[in-house]
């Protein structure tokens, strides 16, 4: 089986979308937010059997970890409320998609995260996500305030009540920025993959994972800068007195397959040990073009997968078996849904 572990609802109906932006208008305006608009399952299946299906047929994948559009997030907007009403009604849709497609899609959540406001927020819906609708993980976003880094750090004891309710649960987060509302950065050029190196960086620089040793997080975009850096975040943990990389953080840190070209993916996989990449496209979402260097869309990661010189046991862990491992609910998930 080939699980794709990064997948969102980019293709979500418009008028989901159209709501929000009525939500957000609304609370500007110190008014309450419209009714939240119907959304039928034909418009929900025409969604995904016209976009992420299609892409995971024609591509040769079985699975896809699928969760809310990330820069839809918007956790700089609005304030607590808006964000615990526009992440239940993304939360649900998601819920309806694998729902309606059991065997292509599982579940994970946004959270209503604020900038300023406290994680512990976050618990009664990932809670209910996982609980009621079955979902295997969340995405947890290191800097709600949109690109100004507004939030204490990953290792700081502000996340700690959010991450003691992911050990209970026994689910991983995917550590994933929202949209930049800061002109400074382009959202998935630079926000999204500073986000990735500076979520690596605070994680090697805190004992996070000695507080809560079975926490795992995924860095995703083939954790932005840091296999291609490898040797300084090496040299600086060396320079700290803090132990080898392997066993400060490569018991709860993997990096996923977002890479899109062959030579990133050829370092990824030289770099990063087999059994902490996990295969993932993030179709359809942040590149969404095709390369003219290779006549294929810059996100089929599976055909750089496939020219990697991976031994089959190592193939199958980056496609299927880390995967299984890390979003442990997953197998029951799967075999719930036959
Ligand atoms: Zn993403």
């Amino acid at each position: 089986m080939i699980i794709d572990c990064h997948g969102h609802y980019t293709t979500s109906p418009r008028s989901h979308e159209a709501w929000r932006t009525e939500q957000i208008a609304a609370h500007a305006e110190g008014k309450a937010a419209p009714p939240r608009p119907s959304i039928s399952d034909d418009e929900i299946r025409a969604s995904i059997v016209n976009g992420q299906l299609k892409l995971q047929q024609e591509r040769g994948t079985d699975l896809t970890i699928f969760s809310p559009r990330a820069a839809g997030m918007g956790h700089h907007l609005g304030d607590a409320t808006t964000s615990e009403a526009w992440a239940a009604a993304c939360n649900e849709l998601i819920h309806r998609v694998c729902t309606l497609f059991p065997r292509n899609f599982v579940g994970v959540c946004m959270l209503p995260q604020s900038a300023g406001v406290s994680p512990r927020n976050c618990i009664a819906e990932l809670e209910r996500c996982v609980l009621q609708y079955g979902f295997v993980g969340c995405n947890l976003n290191p800097d709600p305030s949109g690109g100004y880094w507004k939030d204490p750090p990953l290792g700081d004891r502000y996340w700690y009540p959010l991450y003691e309710k992911l050990v209970e649960l026994d689910v991983p987060a995917m550590i994933h920025v929202s949209a930049a509302c800061n002109p400074a950065f382009h959202t998935t050029g630079s926000h999204y993959l500073n986000g990735d190196t500076a979520a690596f960086m605070q994680c090697l620089t805190s004992d996070l994972f000695k507080q809560f040793p079975t926490l795992k997080f995924i860095i995703p975009h083939g954790g932005g800068a840091v296999p291609y850096h490898w040797g300084r975040f090496r040299g600086i943990a060396q320079d700290m007195k803090l132990p080898l990389l392997t066993e400060l953080l490569l018991n709860n840190v993997f990096f996923d397959t977002c890479v899109y070209h062959l030579p990133g993916q050829e370092l990824l996989a030289k770099v990063i040990p087999a059994d902490n990449i996990l295969f993932a496209s993030e179709m359809i979402g942040a590149v969404r073009g095709i390369d003219p260097e290779s006549g294929h869309h810059y996100d089929d990661t599976k055909r750089y997968i496939e020219q990697l010189p991976f031994s089959p046991t190592d193939k199958a862990k980056v496609y299927e078996g880390n995967a299984l491992r890390v979003y442990s609910r997953l197998s029951a998930r799967l075999a719930s849904a036959g």
